[in-house]
């Protein structure tokens, strides 16, 4: 290795996604003098919307939406921003990093005062071997697969995972102009199977778009013929090409070693998000965080709580103290016109002895007057009507009513206090009893 240069800085984040630009920008606020803060990113650039990368690849956005102006920001404001740089090693006893300069192809060692990591993570991927098989999370591998779709014009592909980006994309596939698309589930219904009832109008409104989903079945491999077999016990098809969306593992080669690493292989944070070493903090998917409704700390893999712990590792590490409270799991998407959103304890996690579940149908809107669509609830309570997790699926204003009990769950309040919430009315809007209240109303007569 050739020593290129020997600098320091008070602030080094490494990884240029959502957490660690979050965590460098609120450092760079809130630290007090002239700072020097470095952040450094092995892609050719930071800050990319990974969420927009399916309406992208449907060309619903253009290429320069991908993007945001954070480069130009930091670099304005005198922050180090290094690309196509790769941190290859944590020398932490002498508060130190290796980097590698792909551009300059040379080694370096950098000396920091405060180190965050925000390496984020990476698609598992069973096939990787297999021409024709992508996953998606960078905008290198949308470029790829465009590039693919707008050059060979598929007709078939396989969705093998149908969490929300597989989900997504099987949209994004369709806008394509591709024909046959497959989603391949092991468990017995889409969603990995954790909200039952609620995916099953989901799989409906995928039926009814042409979308072939076959449930209860593992991929056990994916083979290379003519076209691309994927092979179940007792069924397999043929397909121009793969999706593989089967989830994300935490990116922890920088530092599996020398950091504590919890149940699902990604980093021990505090709720100051210090890792196990003082002076390191780390935040994003690389990390391992709890949640309000059971306090079990575990993955969860989300751009909105990336950018809240960056944040919160930025602003501790720049002296002030902030804690993370937690989070409800809050998840929502859009495929085909229909919206899911879940929080909390979902109907997988359900067990009879502990909890109560309600499963009420309303409509968006004044529905007696002939306005709105039907939206389906699934309410999760303790035994004593405490609220544990909901999910709704509908057309319109699922996500924004999921939040509410997003806020129900952190407040940790029963059905009764809940249905008391003062939500508004008006006809084209929502309805007098809106499904949020509707869903506690009966949950409450039912208890
Ligand atoms: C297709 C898609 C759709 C999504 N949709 C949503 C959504 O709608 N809502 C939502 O909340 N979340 C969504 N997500 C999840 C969200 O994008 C991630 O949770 C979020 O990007 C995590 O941010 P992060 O900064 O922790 O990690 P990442 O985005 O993974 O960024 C980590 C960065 O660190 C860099 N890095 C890693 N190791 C090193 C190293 N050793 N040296 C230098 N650099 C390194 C990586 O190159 C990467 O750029 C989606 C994800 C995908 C892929």
């Amino acid at each position: 290795m050739s020593i290129m240069k020997n600098d320091y800085c008070d602030i080094l984040v490494i990884g240029g996604n959502a957490a660690g630009c979050s965590a460098i920008s609120q450092y760079y606020r809130t630290s007090t003098s002239n700072k020097k803060c470095i952040l450094i990113e092995k892609k050719p650039y930071i800050s990319y919307s990974s969420c927009i990368l399916p309406f992208f690849i449907s060309g619903d956005i253009s290429y320069d939406s991908l993007f945001t102006s954070a480069h130009e920001r930091f670099l304005k404001n005198g922050i180090d921003v290094r690309t196509n740089t790769y941190a290859e090693e944590l020398l932490i006893y002498k508060k130190q990093v290796k980097l590698y300069s792909n551009k300059e192809k040379r080694n370096y060692i950098l000396n920091y005062g405060k180190l965050i990591l925000a390496t984020g993570a990476v698609p598992i991927n069973p096939f990787s071997d297999v021409a024709g098989n992508y996953t998606l999370r960078s905008p290198a591998d949308a470029f790829k697969m465009k590039e693919f779709i707008n050059s060979k014009r598929p007709y078939s592909v396989a969705v093998i995972g149908s969490g929300p980006i597989g989900l997504e994309m099987v949209e994004s596939f369709k806008k394509s102009g591709i024909n046959e698309i497959y989603i391949f589930e092991e468990a017995d219904n889409i969603l990995g199977g954790r909200n039952k009832r609620v995916s099953e109008v989901l799989e409906s409104v995928l039926k009814g778009n042409g979308i072939r989903i076959i449930t209860g079945k593992r991929v056990k491999t994916v083979q290379k013929s003519d076209k691309l077999k994927v092979i179940c016990d007792n069924f397999s098809v043929d397909v121009d090409f793969v999706l593989t969306a089967v989830g994300v593992k935490s990116e922890n080669t920088l530092f599996k070693d020398s950091l504590k690493m919890g149940v699902s292989n990604g980093l021990v944070v505090s709720g100051d998000m210090v890792t196990s070493k003082n002076g390191i903090y780390a935040a994003g998917d690389c990390c391992e965080i709890s949640n309000y409704y059971d306090n079990k700390p575990g993955p969860w893999f989300s751009g909105v709580l990336a950018n809240r712990c960056g944040r919160i590792a930025g602003w501790n590490a720049s002296g002030l103290r902030k804690k993370f409270p937690g989070h409800c799991g809050t998840v929502c998407f859009k495929i085909f016109s229909t919206e899911y959103a879940s929080t909390g304890l979902t109907e997988s996690d359900f067990d009879k002895d502990k909890h109560r579940l309600f499963i009420t149908r309303s409509s968006s809107r004044a529905g007696e007057l002939g306005f709105g669509y039907p939206v389906l609830t699934q309410l999760i309570t303790d035994k004593k009507g405490v609220i544990l997790g909901a999910a709704m699926v509908g057309r319109e204003g699922i996500a924004k009513r999921i939040d509410i009990f997003s806020i129900f769950i952190m407040q940790k309040m029963d059905i009764q206090s809940a249905s008391e919430a003062d939500l508004t009315y008006s006809p084209m809007v929502s309805p007098v009893w809106d499904p949020v209240l509707d869903a506690l109303n009966s949950a409450v007569f039912n208890f």
